[in-house]
């Protein structure tokens, strides 16, 4: 006897009508992507669960893969046995010695097999009354138990679980459309581009980068952040925009306390023109309101108003210290407080304008010609593609 299955609970996606099949069909192709290097299991999807077959797979070192994988409610180990009273009470019990730190624990049948010859109710007491006389110290409590064995009578065969380990929620990303994440070597951008995957969403990076001002070091720190999001994804497309020229005419045609604005919104144009090429329908930024000069109502009015696309700032109202869990929660912050250059802040005019106008803005662009440089910059922009590290891969890195 053994844990030979891993239930998969799909929670919100359950609940999403005619969508349903998309959504699981997705979740489908996430998990086994996710679980391929375990060549020995079998997967197979249900209209409201998955069922992993281990095939000698270790339970909780699959779940433990599982995770990061979105449009997961929850996970439970879980014994597969037929649908005989016999074999069910030494599975019940084989569950329940399997525990840790339990004293008091509830049998909960499930009878969906109606011609399974004994119901739910007198079945929980048969299974309780076995598990009491065949181990030494357990009590039962219906109230409060330590642990709850569940047994569920299906047709085809019963299921056996106990732990119930929560997933990650969201919806599984790719449900949900695409959306370009500009991508800092911050802190902020990368919990954004996170937080907009557990919405399903799937994200492309684009980088602005100056060399010589800003080092091969920080593109790296950019790479091996969008590396880190594939956890949680397939892949991360990045566009590295080579930005020093243009940061470099911004820097001596615009008047200092305007510079940083207009940067940002060639950001944004660029950012848009990237996004059209790759059939991508909205951006994405760490913008968290009020924490520097251009995350002021006033600058993101004036920054936005270069595209019409629409901008996803998932941070917006949060604090600073949620930010920083949920960076160290998904191991960005280590890679994200590496003391490299970014290109925003080698150029930081001195005074920047917390509260740029509109029309000054657009005024102080009209004077240049930017457009050549545009093209330019737009032409020689790089794109990397990284994949999700497979487990074998993890374990060449440790050896
Ligand atoms: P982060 O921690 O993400 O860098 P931040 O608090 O430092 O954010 P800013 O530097 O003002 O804030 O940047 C605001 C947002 O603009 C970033 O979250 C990111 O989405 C985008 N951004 C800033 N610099 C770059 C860059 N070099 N390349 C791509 N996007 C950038
Ligand atoms: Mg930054």
């Amino acid at each position: 006897m053994q844990y030979d299955h891993i239930i998969i609970r799909y929670g919100e996606i359950a609940l999403k009508g005619k969508n349903r099949k998309e959504f699981t069909n997705k979740l489908h192709e996430n998990v086994a992507r996710k679980l391929k290097p375990f060549s020995q299991i079998k997967i197979k999807k249900t209209r409201d669960r998955m069922y992993v077959h281990l095939n000698g797979e270790d339970p909780s070192i699959i779940m433990e893969q599982c995770t990061d994988i979105f449009g997961i409610q929850s996970m439970s180990a879980a014994i597969k046995v037929p649908n005989e009273e016999d074999i069910i009470k030494e599975a019940a019990l084989y569950a329940l010695n399997k525990t840790e730190n339990a004293q008091t624990f509830k049998v909960t049948v499930k009878r969906v097999n109606k011609e399974f010859p004994i119901g739910s109710q007198q079945f929980n007491q048969v299974l309780g009354g076995h598990l009491l006389a065949n181990t030494d110290g357990y009590t039962v409590d219906v109230h409060q138990p330590d642990i709850e064995i569940h047994v569920e009578i299906r047709q085809d065969a019963t299921f056996i679980t106990s732990k119930k380990v929560m997933g990650a929620g969201g919806l599984p990303v790719g449900t949900a459309g695409k959306t370009l994440l500009l991508l800092s070597g911050g802190i902020d951008s990368p919990v954004a581009g996170y937080l907009t995957m557990k919405r399903g969403v799937q994200v492309e990076a684009i980088h602005f980068h100056s060399p010589p001002y800003t080092s091969e070091r920080a593109k790296q720190k950019v790479i091996d952040l969008a590396q880190q999001l594939t956890a949680f994804g397939n892949k991360v497309k990045i566009h590295v925009v080579p930005f020093t020229k243009l940061q470099q005419t911004i820097h001596r045609e615009i008047p200092n306390g305007y510079s940083m604005t207009v940067m940002r919104r060639m950001m944004m144009r660029i950012s848009e023109r990237v996004a059209e090429k790759e059939n991508i329908l909205s951006l994405t930024t760490g913008e968290n309101l009020g924490q520097v000069a251009s995350q002021t109502m006033e600058s993101m009015n004036a920054i936005n108003q270069v595209t019409n696309y629409p901008i996803l700032r998932p941070l917006l109202t949060m604090d600073k210290d949620e930010i920083i869990d949920i960076s160290k929660k998904i191991n960005t912050y280590d890679i994200s407080i590496r003391p490299f250059e970014d290109c925003c802040t080698v150029f930081v005019p001195t005074a920047p304008k917390t509260k740029p106008k509109r029309d000054k803005v657009a005024y102080y662009e009209s004077l240049v010609d930017f457009s050549a440089e545009l093209e330019e910059t737009i032409e020689g922009i790089e794109t990397i593609e990284v994949t999700q590290k497979s487990s074998n891969d993890e374990l060449d890195d440790l050896l």
